[in-house]
């Protein structure tokens, strides 16, 4: 398998290398922190000075972390490092809780953040022959802009479809030939629904790759995606705080996602004790800007919670892969006193013949005790099927689930297409526990 290269000498730089490398732009960021009224205030309290105090790469732990907090606490423009005018973009998160976080960009940012991001669309094969069609939303969430820069600067035609609106981007990928696609697993799931009832023909498409980001999936929603439209799915990772897409991406051999370390020092993490877990172990990712100027960020904790592949990829990158996100701390699930992640639940139902797109973890409070509803729909054939065969499944679930999670949930299967679908990232779990 060839593997195409966008930057070939950054890309393969030696692990020495690359660790010079960091030393050096970390010390570059921490001048540029200290021009951040946050970082100002926070930085000399522990004897982060000046660039310095950080003589090894073992320093980095003497730098307290940041955290989302820290973020609004700074808002608007506490963490901004240059002058105002040299700001050409901002990136805000969603702010519907509370206060939002702000991301400054300057044009070089902006050039930086579109290299990062055209090498992670070239690991996966990409040409500029391709057609690219963006099913990310457009706006402040930096899923839109992200890729569609990449991808533009890079060559590609572009069509900014946006999300949602399923029969208009059925429409466009038929006239216009669309042979690759950005968008969330699930709205994939959901996509390839409609396209059924529409009556479209695989062959009437030239759909053949998949982008697939924003929202933490498992191995076997991948595969789905992949069997169900006949395409490749290659995983992004990204975070507004750091840019967005084009954090880390899988190359042509989909085995985790290769994180650009010459712009990201990446620290695992215990989230409980903080302290880094030992190569390979799964742990809370920490991330440190190490190219950025508008908005230098040291040791941000992003509660996401993945693990290093320590082995080398098959492609000659060096830059270290990132396994998949399992989810983030926010995520887990207390039930009965047992620790749950919605992934766990989701690789099961698909795994399962027969369950369809779309599905939702109800949890509800009964004589005391936490109980776990898993509402999900089959396929248009099974429903249709025989009833027998639905209960097999049902039980069949119920069973699964309980060696995975210890916890007996009830199972209710639903007909295609009428679980309610989001059209950005989707929301699994309805947790309609009474709070203490
Ligand atoms: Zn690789």
């Amino acid at each position: 398998m060839d593997a195409p290269f966008w930057n070939k000498p950054v890309e393969t730089l030696s692990r020495a290398d690359l660790a010079a490398h960091q030393l050096a732009h970390l010390r570059s960021t921490i001048v540029q922190a200290l021009k951040t009224p946050f970082y100002r205030e926070r930085l000399p309290k522990t004897g982060i000075g000046d660039p310095g105090a950080i003589a090894s790469p073992g320093d980095l732990r003497r730098i307290p972390f940041t955290t989302k907090d820290d973020l609004r606490r700074a808002y608007p423009n506490g963490l901004l490092a240059v002058d105002p005018e040299a700001v050409v973009r901002i990136h805000t998160s969603s702010g519907t809780t509370g206060t939002p976080t702000v991301i400054h960009h300057t044009a070089a940012d902006i050039d930086c953040w579109a290299d990062l991001a055209i090498r992670s669309i070239v690991a996966t094969g990409v040409t500029r022959r391709d057609v690219f069609q963006n099913m990310m939303t457009y706006g402040l969430f930096t899923g839109g802009l992200g890729l569609h820069y990449a991808a533009e600067r890079f060559g590609m035609m572009v069509i900014p479809a946006g999300s949602g609106n399923t029969k208009r981007q059925i429409k466009l990928m038929k006239d216009f030939g669309t042979t690759v696609v950005h968008s969330v697993p699930s709205y994939l799931l959901h996509f390839n629904t409609v396209l059924e009832q529409e009556g479209v023909r695989r062959a009437d498409l030239r759909l053949s790759k998949a982008f697939l980001g924003a929202e933490p999936h498992s191995e076997n929603t991948r595969r789905k995606i992949e069997e169900l439209l006949h395409i490749d799915g290659y995983n992004s990772y990204g975070l507004s705080e750091m840019n967005g897409p084009g954090v880390a991406f899988e190359c042509v051999h989909k085995t985790g996602m290769h994180v650009w370390e010459d712009a990201y020092l990446v620290e695992v993490i215990d989230p409980e004790t903080l302290e880094p877990v030992i190569d390979g172990e799964e742990g809370e990712l920490v991330f440190t800007t190490l190219r950025r100027q508008a908005t230098p960020l040291l040791r941000y904790r992003t509660r996401d919670l993945a693990r290093f592949i320590p082995e080398p990829c098959a492609c000659g990158r060096t830059h270290r892969r990132l396994d998949r996100i399992k989810g983030r701390t926010d995520d887990m699930l207390i039930i009965n006193g047992v620790n749950v992640y919605p992934s766990q639940i989701e690789t099961i139902l698909m795994r399962t013949a027969g369950i369809g797109a779309n599905y939702l973890i109800v949890l509800e409070k009964q004589d005391s005790l936490d109980k776990v509803i898993v509402k999900t729909e089959v396929t248009a054939e099974r429903f249709a099927g025989e009833f027998h065969a639905l209960e097999e499944l049902k039980c069949s679930l119920r069973s699964q689930i309980k060696t995975e999670i210890l916890i007996n949930p009830a199972i209710e299967l639903h007909e295609p297409g009428t679980l309610p679908v989001s059209e950005g990232k989707a929301k699994r779990v309805v947790d309609q526990r009474p709070e203490f």
